[in-house]
């Protein structure tokens, strides 16, 4: 089997003293897990986490891991590495993507999120907002769209003070207040995203990555 596609190297661990396991978030599918040759011995054009580029892959039998070869355009973290909070999220956006996105299925809709989010980042006035808005998305992408467009009680746009964890949609204020204390205030935060990445975890029966835990 062989793929042709682009991608972000998303992480990447020593195997040898020359080679490592990489996995790259392509365009076309989805997470590839592969080796790449040569990687922790290069002296230079080192393969580094953030690097974009064009990757080829190729595995003789589909359960076998694939090895790489990958040729970075550029490297999209590069600028974000002087600031303490972009890196927080670039960190937190690749564990992310490489602990809950499975292996081989397309997320083309993650996929383009993540690209405009690294090259929004650098000269965004307020990042975290951006961050939060790719996480909303990446829940929707695991089954977990949240509605923040109207009460899931009553149907109406105003008044909407509430989110329900169960659901991940919007309740007014009059169809929430009986069940006020156990609803999320609107609005959407990074804590309650948190939640609801700690739920999805628990499912897969993974932990919370740490860069997640960052903020
Ligand atoms: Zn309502």
């Amino acid at each position: 089997m062989q793929i042709e596609t682009s991608g972000i190297l998303i992480n990447m661990r020593a195997f040898s003293e020359r080679d490592a396991v990489a996995h790259i978030f392509t365009r076309d599918n989805g997470v590839l897990v592969g080796m790449l040759r040569g990687a922790i011995s290069a002296k230079k054009n080192k393969p580094l986490v953030g690097q974009y580029g064009n990757v080829s892959w190729n595995a003789r039998i589909d359960s076998q891991l694939g090895v790489f070869h990958f040729e970075s355009e550029k490297n999209m973290v590069a600028p974000l590495m002087l600031n303490n909070d972009l890196l927080k999220i670039m960190n937190s956006v690749f564990a992310l993507i490489y602990t809950l996105i499975p292996e081989r299925e397309s997320y083309e809709n993650l996929y383009n999120d993540t690209l405009g989010l690294l090259q929004k980042l650098p000269n965004s006035q307020s990042p975290y907002d951006e961050y939060l808005k790719w996480e909303a998305g990446l829940l929707g992408e695991l089954g977990y769209a949240l509605d923040l467009t109207k009460c899931s009680g009553c149907g109406r746009t105003e008044n909407l003070v509430y989110l329900s964890p169960k659901t991940g949609r919007a309740v007014c204020e009059n169809c929430g207040a009986p069940y006020a204390d156990k609803l999320y205030k609107l609005p959407l935060n990074l804590n309650i995203t948190k939640r609801f990445i700690s739920g999805i975890c628990a499912t897969q029966g993974v932990d919370v990555p740490l860069a997640r835990k960052m903020f």
